[in-house]
């Protein structure tokens, strides 16, 4: 079979995943271009925005990649006021963002999941519900998932990060507080309780390979989820997996392979969301941009007090650290343009696919 019959397939197998995750020069190109048109037929050219707020950086786990995990003692911990949170999403509101993810490092203490609750229903008073509310605030137990959505929040994630169990205790310790098969059932959960579910993975970790890839979206298309999250894995100096720096793809490599993994992706779910992470542009200044043109269409503009900014570093060099949100919006509208694409401005975005899910159901 050519790379020309496998980019018209929707149900791609293993086999021909590797085939086009291998794709060079040409082969490359053409599976760019497709997986542009496949978005452009089912989705056109709209991307969504979600108004990034990073709650906090307080973390009870000590994931291996991650600068935030709890045995990082090189920063400043912090948590956002109730005031900062809801100025952020009223900023969203001003700037038509329609939509704000809550993202933060994992606490499952009362105390913090009481508090999410109150943020989640204060974000919703905004101009009657206007803004669509998506979590990324890690692995809870159902009830507390189920107490956030029924406070209003409707799209979660939470990155399987590597869906082979072997290399997920690679990059994780292997202990009760990193138990993969806990965060599939997460993911599960999530999924049951009608949360539209997101998940991903880092891309050029250590030790992963083009078969863990193929699985990694094999995986994604097997749980149906709503949406996916993946970007290049940016090896922090306070982490242990530093040490492996000099053992992974270069960042140009990490950054093909991700583009490839978004393109490849975009054939086998044509109507899903897809972000372009801002580890892509970290890795690659025009990385945002890149993952748009071959087939993602969400971005996730950075509206954290500037002040905090600096101490959610999760990896090194993050991009947009210093900028102001309304620089921001005027950059996007530009940088979109350029490429042909165009903020869809005041609307929740929620994905296609999972639309048309729930109209199955009824
Ligand atoms: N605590 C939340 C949010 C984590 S931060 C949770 O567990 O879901 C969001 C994502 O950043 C993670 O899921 C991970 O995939 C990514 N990330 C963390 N460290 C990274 C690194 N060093 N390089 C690239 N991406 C990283």
């Amino acid at each position: 079979m050519t790379i020309t019959d496998i980019l018209h397939k929707t149900d791609l197998n293993k086999e021909e995943i590797k085939t086009l995750l291998s794709a060079e020069g040409e082969d490359m190109k053409k599976l760019f271009d497709r997986a542009l048109q496949v978005k452009l037929e089912h989705l056109d050219n709209y991307v969504h925005l979600r108004g990034l707020i990073e709650y906090s950086n307080i973390c009870t786990k000590y994931c291996l990649y991650c600068g935030v995990r709890s045995k990082n003692p090189n920063f400043t911990r912090y948590q956002l006021s109730d005031n900062e949170v809801i100025e952020c999403a009223k900023l969203a509101h001003e700037l038509g963002y329609g939509s704000v993810a809550l993202q933060s490092g994992e606490r499952s203490d009362k105390e913090f999941t009481d508090k999410i609750t109150h943020l989640v229903k204060e974000i919703k008073k905004i101009d009657n519900g206007s803004l669509g509310i998506t979590l990324s605030l890690g692995e809870q137990t159902e009830d507390v998932y189920k107490e956030w959505f029924e406070a209003g929040a409707h799209r979660y994630l939470l990155r399987i990060e590597a869906s082979n169990e072997e290399l997920y205790y690679k990059i994780h310790p292997h202990d009760a507080k990193h138990d993969f098969q806990t965060r599939l059932n997460c993911i599960d959960t999530l999924l049951k309780l009608g949360y539209h579910t997101g998940t991903g993975v880092m891309v050029g970790l250590p030790f992963q390979t083009l078969d863990d890839l193929a699985d990694d979206l094999l995986f994604f298309k097997q749980k149906d989820v709503a949406m996916v999250g993946m970007g290049p894995f940016i090896p922090h100096p306070d982490t242990p997996l530093w040490e492996y720096r000099d053992q992974i793809p270069s960042a140009a490599e990490r950054m093909e392979l991700t583009l490839k993994m978004i393109a490849i992706l975009r054939l086998m779910m044509p109507e899903i969301n897809m972000v372009a992470a801002t580890a892509n542009q970290t890795v690659d200044p025009m990385g945002r941009e890149k993952a748009i043109a071959v087939g993602a269409n969400v971005i996730m503009p950075n509206l954290t007090p500037n002040e905090f900014r600096e101490n959610y570093l999760i990896y090194p060099d993050k991009a947009c650290v210093k900028d102001k949100p309304d620089q921001c919006q005027t950059c996007l509208d530009v940088r979109l343009a350029a490429i042909g694409h165009r903020v869809l401005y005041n609307e929740w975005g929620d994905s296609l696919a999972f639309r048309k899910k729930i109209k199955d159901k009824r």
